[in-house]
């Protein structure tokens, strides 16, 4: 299959630390941005960066935008360029464009031209670390559809050395866990030791659940806070 190319359009704090990420996953990634230093901060970090503006047709005719997969548009505080500029990469061929959004009417008229998914990284994350200090258990929540999400939870002590199916998440809670994420020890040939993280994929009913293991599970949210309530009483 080939890699995926992605085109980052604004080295903010958002665009460069998504730069920089992707690239150190080996991404193929083009990053642009309009202020020079910015683009030289990105290059000394190893990230393959231009000079140029985003909203010149002309420019970005030139970069031969039409092989890029994804295109992500995270000028934030000029919302006329971000919405120029994801106008244009539509217009070049890129199949799916993120845009980083600074408000609702910004959302809007970037889906309106083109936006094939907007995002509020402030808001999100925020939403995100709200849950995490309301339900601790809960350690990462994504949603799959409006009623169907995945989370992944801290085991309730009473699962403690229960098999799966003596635990019932199936029948009492309507949940399927897909996967369980184990810590062992590990011990070296020179006696020291070592944490590993071992991910049980698709366990078996018999598999014993065990202190620590954290539980991958699917199911609705009304089932899943039930589930995390039973791990604070
Ligand atoms: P963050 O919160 O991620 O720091 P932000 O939302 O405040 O970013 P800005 O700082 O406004 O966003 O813009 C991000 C980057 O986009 C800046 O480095 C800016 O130079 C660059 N930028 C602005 N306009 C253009 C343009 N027309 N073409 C390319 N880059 C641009």
């Amino acid at each position: 299959m080939k890699n995926k190319q992605y085109l980052i359009v604004g080295l903010g704090t958002f665009g460069m630390s998504l730069a920089k990420v992707l690239t150190e996953k080996n991404a193929q990634v083009l990053a642009l941005d309009i202020n020079k230093e910015k683009v030289d901060d990105a290059v000394s970090a190893g990230v393959n960066a231009v000079v140029a503006d985003a909203t010149e047709e002309k420019i970005l005719r030139k970069l031969g935008l039409s092989d890029f997969d994804i295109g992500i548009v995270a000028i934030g505080e000029n919302i006329e360029a971000s919405i120029l500029s994801t106008l244009l990469l539509k217009d070049s061929g890129i199949k799916h464009i993120i845009v980083k959004s600074m408000n609702q009417s910004h959302s809007r008229i970037a889906a309106k031209v083109g936006a094939d998914r907007v995002i509020y990284p402030e808001e999100d994350m925020a939403i995100k670390l709200a849950d995490s200090l309301l339900s601790p258990s809960i350690i990462e929540e994504i949603e799959l559809s409006k009623e169907y999400n995945l989370v992944e939870l801290v085991l309730p002590q009473s699962f403690y050395n229960k098999s799966l199916s003596e635990s019932r998440v199936k029948e009492d809670y309507n949940l399927t866990v897909v996967a369980i994420k184990r810590k062992e020890t590990v011990i070296a040939d020179d006696g020291t030791t070592d944490m590993k993280e071992e991910m049980i994929v698709s366990p078996d009913s018999r598999e014993l659940l065990q202190e620590g293991d954290i539980i991958l599970v699917v199911g609705r949210e009304s089932d899943i806070e039930k589930l995390r309530q039973k791990g604070e009483k």
